[in-house]
């Protein structure tokens, strides 16, 4: 195992540790899912707060460490540990997600948490400080993205506490910044490939208008082709001389979206924006 491939980091300060534990406001009937818990410097302080602790780490000799850490002491029995990789790991049920994980998986690690059932109340997560910044990032700021509107979609997203690359050993390369994720609770009920895919088209560009973006090479070609599909697949009568270009457009301007800068878009922009697409029968997966 190399430190950098599995970005096995412990953190080393006590403080940020409980401050950390500490967010996640537990309480004492909590089930919590750790991730990566490593030697267990956070999963030691979460025992202490919480009902049951599930913590899957993917290194053998870490649960090893962890193991002998709880031993003998009533903790033990409120701890289980599941050696094996998180993203392909079956998950118990949780209330609470705590991890300072490996940077790598930052993104299937966030995007499995909102899509898991029942919706965990919290998530108390490290990332690295850019990857935490486009998390909680506003719309029409620098850092708004894709990645912002998706994970926004579905969670209330606050910046907790930055960390600096000292308080780990051994020191990483990248500085650290802690979120709390509160998943939306009814999901908005809309199709995550669909508005990603809106995303993707507003996004690939962002300082461009949205009409901009819309106008990129492929695009028309790739949404007459989804309409084409989704035509046959409802039984729909394929008009004559269908001009998707125009079709495209009228949308847009009817919405009133076509001159905005695709960066400004937020949230609720692209839910309107997209359900007036599918009202037309456009779709983006
Ligand atoms: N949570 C501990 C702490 O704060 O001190 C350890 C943090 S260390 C940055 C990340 C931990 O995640 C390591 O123990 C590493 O072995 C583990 N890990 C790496 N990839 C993983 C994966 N795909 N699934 C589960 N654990 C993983």
């Amino acid at each position: 195992f190399k430190t950098e491939q599995f970005g096995q980091h412990i953190l080393k300060n006590p403080l940020v540790a409980q401050g950390i534990v500490d967010k996640a406001n537990l309480r004492p009937t909590d089930q919590v899912l750790e991730v990566g818990p490593g030697t267990g410097n956070l999963t030691m302080r979460i025992l202490e707060k919480a009902k049951h602790v599930t913590a899957v780490e993917f290194d053998p000799r870490m649960a090893a460490e962890l193991t002998k850490r709880v031993q003998g002491k009533p903790e033990q029995r409120k701890l289980e540990i599941i050696i094996g990789d998180f993203v392909k790991a079956d998950l118990p049920y949780f209330d609470v997600c705590i991890s300072n994980t490996p940077y790598q998986i930052s993104s299937p690690l966030i995007f499995r948490l909102l899509s898991h059932r029942p919706l965990p109340r919290v998530c108390i997560l490290m990332f690295q400080r850019e990857f935490a910044l486009r998390l909680v990032a506003r719309p029409g700021t620098e850092l708004w993205s894709r990645l912002s509107a998706n994970v926004q979609l579905y969670a209330k997203v606050d910046h907790v506490m930055n960390v600096g690359k000292n308080n780990f050993r051994p020191a990483p390369m990248v500085e650290s910044s802690v979120v709390r994720v509160v998943p939306k609770d009814p999901p908005p009920p809309v199709k995550f490939e669909e508005f990603d895919g809106l995303g993707r088209i507003l996004f690939s560009r962002r300082n461009k208008t949205v009409h901009g973006n819309f106008m990129a090479k492929g695009v028309i070609d790739m949404l007459e082709k989804n309409w084409r599909t989704w035509c046959a697949e409802t039984n729909q009568m394929v008009e004559d001389n269908v001009v998707m270009k125009t079709k495209i457009e009228q949308v847009l301007t009817d919405m009133g979206y076509g001159e905005n800068r695709a960066a400004k878009m937020d949230v609720d922009d692209l839910l309107k924006l997209l359900s007036a697409f599918h009202e037309i029968g456009v779709h983006f997966a």
